[in-house]
């Protein structure tokens, strides 16, 4: 990989992998991510191995960091409800079986959410899933996204992620994905002290298991457990937060994904502004946008939470 940041958006699968790919070109970026079924459930289509093909050339020819796919957040490991638990684990064996054929990714999901059950059920049931549906020499590394604690949401706290990964035998198959709008709303001020935040990440969970940002701005401010999302620079985060990001040592190494409310000329926005904070050449954003490009990207920023 070149020195460049690895930095992309949420994109809609509805055109293809391919298509995904060169939109993701067209917008100057370096990954991306897609929801590996439709968030309303129901089955996912068989991939076109050509479609695939097509897709992975274009990352190497582009120099495409990893991708970060993300599960639908309809999925819940830990429901009440047995036989919603059942299809998650059903829904996530096979998505990470249609993975293997584009290997070397990331594969990031909500771990869920218990209900009236309690965090302590929660994380039980969420291992027990993980248990089931990781497979020993899988080429994908799959990723908790921490939660903006909304809910009965499980993961706001770094102490929870740390627990599943501790309850997960094959947890070499585990990383972290930390999403900048939901740890703020989750009451860790990344706005205010980053370099803190990290320090107890590393601590509790340790700094080897980040593996991917979810970079979005806030509608609210710190602790308030809301999960909305804003465009870069709108909200309660602001450029700093974001500036400070793209310059840190390691967290400049990861790939990030942008899932703010934006259409795709707003993304190539961000992803140029991003660029220069980090101190890379850009062509002026202008230039770069496609802005009809391959539909609306926005479908899960657009409900706060993805
Ligand atoms: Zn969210
Ligand atoms: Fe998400
Ligand atoms: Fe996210």
């Amino acid at each position: 990989m070149s020195g460049r940041l690895c930095v992309g958006c949420h994109l809609s699968t509805a055109g293809g992998y391919a298509h995904m790919g060169r939109t993701a070109v067209g917008l100057d970026a370096t990954t991306f991510s897609f929801f590996t079924r439709n968030p309303r459930g129901g089955n996912a289509k068989a991939l076109d191995p050509d479609d695939v093909a097509e897709l992975r050339a274009t990352m190497r020819a582009h120099d495409f960091g990893r991708l970060v796919a993300h599960a639908p957040y309809t999925l819940n490991l830990c429901s009440a409800t047995p036989a919603t638990v059942e299809f998650a684990r059903r829904a996530m064996a096979e998505d990470l079986a249609r993975m293997e054929s584009l290997p070397g990714n990331y594969y990031n999901f909500h771990p869920g959410s218990h209900v009236k059950q309690g965090a302590d059920r929660g994380i039980e049931l969420i291992c027990e899933g993980l248990n089931q549906v990781l497979e020993p020499g899988q080429a994908t590394v799959v990723l908790l996204e921490t939660m903006a604690g909304k809910g009965s949401e499980v993961g706001r706290t770094f102490e929870e992620l740390a627990h599943i990964i501790d309850g997960v035998q094959h947890d070499e198959l585990l990383g972290v994905c930390l999403d900048t709008c939901h740890v703020s709303d989750g009451g860790y001020d990344v706005a205010a002290d980053l370099d803190g935040v990290l320090a107890e990440f590393d601590r509790v969970i340790g700094l080897d298991r980040l593996r991917a940002l979810h970079l979005n701005d806030s509608k609210n401010p710190v602790g308030s457990r809301k999960d909305r999302h804003e465009k870069l620079g709108q909200g309660h985060l602001g450029w700093d937060c974001f500036g400070a990001i793209v310059r840190h040592p390691f967290l400049r190494t990861l790939p990030m994904i942008l899932e703010t409310p934006n259409e795709l000329d707003g993304y190539a926005a961000e992803i140029a502004q991003l660029r220069m904070l980090a101190g890379e050449d850009v062509q002026p954003a202008a230039e770069s946008a496609p802005s009809s490009v391959g539909g609306t990207a926005q479908a899960c920023a657009k409900k706060g939470d993805a």
